[in-house]
Formats: structure tokens, sequence, C-alpha cells
């Protein structure tokens, strides 16, 4: 009997934070997973032994999710080891806070670059390579709703991000894919603890009713779930992660 091909799933941003939790998380579900990085090779490849040991398939494929070519890329390596993909979670992001009226215009591109323009390049790659009954989580987050004073530039970069999941699975339509969004409240990475004084994070830890900060884990459950056949009903929706935030 034939060992039955594992699904594949691409996560990107999946060195470190959030996205290593969930390359984990879906290797124990069963996927290969391919871990994308931009610059934390050592992570990455920590990771992809760490998932080998373990017994499980995975590989590192070092892309810039902002450069279309790299996107494209990504999708080849990933084909060419795994196999053809099933599951595309679109973690990577990134997040300066700074008042609106103090951003630089490189800072401005390179939010949106990365946070809006990496999830258009992988959407618009996914469009034609991802299989049929396939399923796409991207990242927005719950400062959408919060609108904090210095999050502007990144709400907006991710507020695109919900419309791009909105419409997508619309256009998607007769190839059984789903596309939702997951939007998380703060979650302890260092995406959120970088540059926050003790008492800043204390404070964030007691805003949500659930009265601590998020875990990576919280937020891989989350996606796990919609990546499932649990949310086989589950499309076009952004769902917020939080503990009750907003
Ligand atoms: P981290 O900063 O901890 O990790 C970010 C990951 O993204 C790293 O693996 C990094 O890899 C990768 N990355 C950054 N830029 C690129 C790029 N251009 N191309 C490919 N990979 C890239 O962030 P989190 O884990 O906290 O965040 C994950 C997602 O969750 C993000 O989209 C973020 O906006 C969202 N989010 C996070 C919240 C939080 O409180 N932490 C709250 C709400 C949403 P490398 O080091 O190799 O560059």
């Amino acid at each position: 009997m034939t060992a039955q091909a594992a699904k594949v799933a691409i996560v990107t941003g999946a060195s470190r934070g959030i996205g290593a939790v969930i390359a984990r998380q879906l290797a124990e579900d069963g996927y290969a997973v391919a871990i994308n990085y931009a610059s934390s090779a050592e992570e990455a490849s920590r990771l992809v032994v760490e998932l080998r040991q373990a017994g499980h398939q995975a590989i590192a494929v070092k892309a810039d999710v902002a450069s279309a070519a790299d996107v494209r890329w990504l999708f080849d390596e990933t084909e060419k080891q795994l196999g053809r993909v099933d599951v595309l979670i679109n973690n990577a992001g990134i997040l300066k806070v700074l008042p609106l009226a103090q951003h630089s215009d490189e800072l401005y591109e390179q939010t949106f670059a990365v946070n809006t323009r990496g999830t258009f390049n992988t959407l618009r790659e996914a469009a034609t390579r991802l299989n049929d009954g396939g399923c796409i989580v991207n990242f927005s987050s719950s400062t959408v709703g919060l609108n904090l004073p210095g999050y502007a530039v990144y709400i907006a970069s991710k507020a695109a991000v919900e419309s791009l999941t909105q419409v997508f699975a619309k256009e998607l339509r007769g190839r059984n894919i789903r596309v939702n969004a997951v939007a998380p409240g703060p979650v302890a990475s260092e995406l959120f603890l970088q540059g926050k004084s003790e008492e800043q994070i204390r404070n964030f830890a007691k805003m949500p009713p659930l009265e601590r900060l998020g875990q990576p884990q919280d937020i891989a459950s989350v996606v796990a779930f919609l990546a499932s056949p649990a949310a086989a009903w589950v499309n076009g929706q952004i769902l917020r992660a939080n503990g009750g935030l907003v």
C-alpha cells in the first residue's frame, strides 16, 4: 500500500512568532509545511530540523512577500519539493507604532509593501496555483476595530487585507476554495512586545475581559480550525481572536 501524499501548506513569515507556531500546528495536523521567511534563516532552518525530527515534512523557503518574483519562487519551490499547494496562510506582517504625522514615506511604503502587497502577491499566485478544495487564511488585526492612535497606517494596511479577503472569496466561486482572515488582538510576540514598557504591556493585557495577552498558540488554533473541514461552511469572514477586546 502506498502512503497517501500529505496535503501541502505554505505559511508566510513562519521563522518566528505566531507563524512558527502555526507551522508546528499544521505539521501536527498532517500537512507538509513550507516555512517562508525573509531574513531569519537560522530560526527557519531550526524549525525545519525540529519538525523533521518529529517525523513531519517541512522545508524553509526564503522569499520577501512584498516581491511578486519572490512569491512565484515560493510557490515554485514548494511545488517542486512538497507538491501542489492546498493551504496558504498569509501570516507575514510588520508593525511600527508611530503617529501618522511622523510616518516617513519609506515607512508608509514598507508597511503597505509587506502587509498589503504581500497578501495581494500571494493571493494572485494562489488564484492559479492552489488546489481546488483548498483554503486561505489572511492576517488582519483587531486594531482595525479599536482605531488606536499611533496605528493609523498599520490599521489601514490591515483593513485593506480584510477587503481583499471578502472579495477574493467571491472571485474564487466554483473552485471550492475558502478565503478567511483572522484578526488577532495583542499576542505576546516580538511584533507586539518590541518597544513597549512593562506598564504598557500590563495595560494591554488588562484590556480584554479575559484579562491576558494572547499567546501564539491561541491564534494557531484558530488558523488550524479555519483550515480544517470543521470550518467547511466558513468563507469570506474575518474572525477576531482577542479575548473579547473588541
Ligand atoms: P513577528 O514580528 O513576531 O514575526 C513576523 C514574521 O513575519 C517573521 O517570521 C518574519 O520573518 C516575517 N516577515 C516579516 N516581513 C516579511 C517579508 N517581507 N516576507 C516574508 N516574511 C516576512 O510577528 P507576529 O508573529 O506577531 O505577527 C504575525 C502576524 O500577526 C502579522 O501579520 C501581524 O500583523 C499579525 N498580528 C499580530 C499581533 C500581535 O499582537 N503580535 C496582533 C494582530 C495581528 P523574518 O524575521 O525572516 O523577516
